[in-house]
């Protein structure tokens, strides 16, 4: 997901925009936690930092495989909600690598929240998801965990889960905002395509 339009880029990433075939692939698991998956995440972080994300899935940077990046600890207000488990338990270990995610379980409770996304730059939308989820995944050590997070956390994960299944936030924003970002979404489509068939891909 995008905190904000992204800066020049300066890593040896590259963010597939939106139109990109790899971004509409159901990505595969990851069979080993070997040195090259904990290599490509760490460069993961890296890019997500330098485009200023709280989050990036391994599809985004063209390696179709079941891996998203995470950092979504910010300052707390004295008013906002009481953390989840989840944001308490993992925050503290962000940035973070969630191998093989998978929600098994979403509240009936939903709520809404303007999306952006690094491979999708200068669109927002409106997006209706549940508001908690029991997020179950491995970290880069092959530990398992299953917490059950709220807040930006449940967002987020949510948002890049749904990049390794080929869906992106614009299937599911509000019709309104989709409206006001086809032009846009056709230009991004028409430059990505252009450029892969450049690549030959
Ligand atoms: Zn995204």
């Amino acid at each position: 997901m995008a905190r904000r339009p992204p800066p020049p880029k300066n890593t040896g990433l590259e963010v597939k925009i939106f139109g990109t075939k790899v971004l509409r692939r159901v990505a595969e698991p990851v069979a080993e936690i070997n040195q090259t998956i904990r290599d490509l995440a760490d460069q993961m972080i890296k890019c997500m930092y330098d485009e200023e994300g709280i989050g990036l899935a391994a599809p985004q940077v063209g390696v179709s495989v079941r891996l998203f990046v995470i950092d979504t600890r910010r300052e707390r207000e004295e008013d906002d909600p009481v953390p989840s488990p989840g944001e308490l338990a993992l925050e503290t270990k962000m940035p973070l690598a969630v191998i093989n995610p998978e929600i098994t379980w979403k509240s009936p409770e939903t709520c809404d929240f303007s999306e952006g996304c690094l491979s999708i730059p200068g669109v927002n939308g409106n997006v209706v998801r549940p508001s908690l989820i029991r997020l179950k995944g491995k970290n880069l050590d092959g530990d398992e965990f299953e917490w059950e997070c709220g807040g930006l956390l449940a967002r987020c994960a949510q948002h890049e889960i749904d990049h390794l299944d080929g869906i992106l936030f614009t299937d599911r924003a509000e019709e309104g905002d989709m409206k006001k970002a086809a032009a846009r979404l056709a230009k991004l489509k028409s430059e990505a395509e252009l450029l892969e068939k450049a690549r030959g891909g």
